[in-house]
């Protein structure tokens, strides 16, 4: 049966990186193997910083970047072929005039449009790196195209897909079982064949779709933690690996924003019971963490997890009149076409209040159209902290030293709004 890896960016943001995953990938025997890979290390904020620069920067600015952005990725490429690298040199500058002309060619489209034709390059280049590296160590590989894979609709930058279709294209990829397939996370195409992106971090959503498509026996994915904690390590000193939870309990962390897995990755799983293993990279022996159906493992361990960056809006109508079910869609209404997110969500008999990522090019628009019609106040640089599974005690503890400027509570998660300069630094679950 089929498996599908993913590596991120992390797993593959040098020559270094590339060679290990070379090693790792020489270990598995089972055919077939789709392998999903992002854009090489930090490339996709990279072409983002592009983007807005041949938007709205300097031309030298611009030039700058694209030259980097070149100089990086064949610094990789001569790290891995030596005097051999002549052939993918060449491709790598191919897709990196290919990028300058469209640059050229959009500037006056909308940003969207113009957002999905730069940044789908990251994972171009890093998937034709890889592939030839692989090919060079002598491992069978097919590259494929995730543009005529994963069939989108237009909605840039957010795109839907087309399940039907795509299960159709990808059947017909997988039916050469000896060669790894590889292709890039995070991008479809139209039908028409434009290109699309998925949304930000949505490599692991691509594997998803992929193994749906397949009746996958597995997903994997790399990463460089060896799987799936209570918290972000990097923040919290004492987080505990979760080996097994279920589809219920990893969306929920996904969905208020553990960085860890993509929020989309889990439904097309769940809907087949793929299961899903978040592994490391650095350390094979390491115990990883899988995803599946069985919640028998879910414990009640209290789960944190950080959202920063946070705007809070706290609506209320001019008439003194009620923030009735009208209203508040109204609201909700303008959030989605601002294709923003509430992490929190708190309603009152006047007031709506709402915390959303500081997304600055989508929420002033948004501040903008609710101030027409709504008396707003805004408070930024915000820390959302999520806890799932919290008792009273550790809620009061968390929230020791800190002002909650709105808080929200269900049976099984906790929301507190804190200032951003009162949550910095490492944090530590108090036991
Ligand atoms: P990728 O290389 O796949 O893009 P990411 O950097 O997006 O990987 O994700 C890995 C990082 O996610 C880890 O380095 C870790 O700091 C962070 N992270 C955030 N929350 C968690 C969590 N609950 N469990 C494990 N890692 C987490
Ligand atoms: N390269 C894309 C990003 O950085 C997709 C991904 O890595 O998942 O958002
Ligand atoms: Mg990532």
């Amino acid at each position: 049966m089929t498996q599908v890896f993913k590596f991120g960016g992390a797993s593959v943001q040098d020559a270094a990186a590339i060679r290990r995953v070379g090693e790792l990938l020489a270990r598995f025997r089972a055919r077939p193997l789709i392998v999903v890979v992002s854009a090489m290390g930090k490339t996709t904020n990279a072409l983002e910083a592009l983007l807005a620069a041949a938007r709205e920067g300097e031309a030298a600015d611009y030039q700058e970047r694209l030259e980097t952005l070149r100089r990086e990725h064949l610094t990789t490429v001569e790290a891995l072929f030596g005097d051999r690298a002549g052939p993918v040199k060449k491709r790598v500058e191919s897709l990196l005039t290919e990028l300058d002309q469209r640059h050229r060619r959009h500037a006056r489209r909308e940003r969207p449009f113009h957002y999905d034709q730069t940044v789908c390059f990251g994972e171009l280049l890093s998937t034709t790196i890889i592939s030839a590296w692989l090919d060079e160590i002598g491992m069978a590989t097919e590259w494929q195209d995730a543009r005529d894979l994963v069939v989108t609709d237009d909605c840039y930058q957010a795109a839907n897909v087309d399940w039907q279709a795509t299960a159709e294209r990808v059947r017909a990829m997988a039916s050469d079982n000896d060669r790894i397939h590889i292709t890039q996370g995070f991008i479809g195409g139209t039908v028409e064949g434009t290109s699309t992106t998925l949304g930000r971090e949505g490599s692991d959503f691509s594997a998803a779709i992929l193994a749906h498509c397949l009746d996958a026996e597995e997903v994997t994915i790399w990463k460089d933690v060896p799987g799936i904690f209570n918290a972000d390590p990097r923040r919290v000193d004492n987080a505990v690996q979760l080996e097994q939870i279920s589809y219920d309990e990893a969306v929920e962390l996904a969905w208020h924003g553990a960085k860890v897995i993509h929020p989309k990755t889990l439904g097309p799983l769940q809907q087949k019971s793929i299961p899903l293993t978040v592994r490391s990279f650095e350390d094979l022996e390491a115990p990883p963490s899988t995803i599946g159906q069985d919640t028998r493992f879910d414990t009640q361990t209290p789960s944190l997890i950080l959202r920063e960056a946070q705007t809070l809006l706290e609506i209320r109508t001019r008439d003194f009149t009620f923030m009735d079910e009208a209203r508040q869609h109204d609201i909700l209404g303008r959030l989605v076409e601002a294709g923003l997110h509430a992490g929190l969500i708190d309603a009152g008999a006047m007031r709506l209040s709402l915390s959303l990522d500081g997304h600055p090019e989508r929420l002033e628009p948004l501040v903008a159209s609710l101030c027409e019609d709504y008396a707003v106040e805004r408070c930024d640089d915000l820390t959302l902290l999520n806890v799932r599974h919290a008792d009273d005690a550790l809620l009061a503890a968390l929230s020791a030293g800190r002002d909650s400027l709105a808080e929200r509570r269900n049976a099984d998660t906790a929301q507190r709004l804190f200032p951003g300069s009162q949550c910095r630094g490492t944090w530590h679950i108090p036991r």
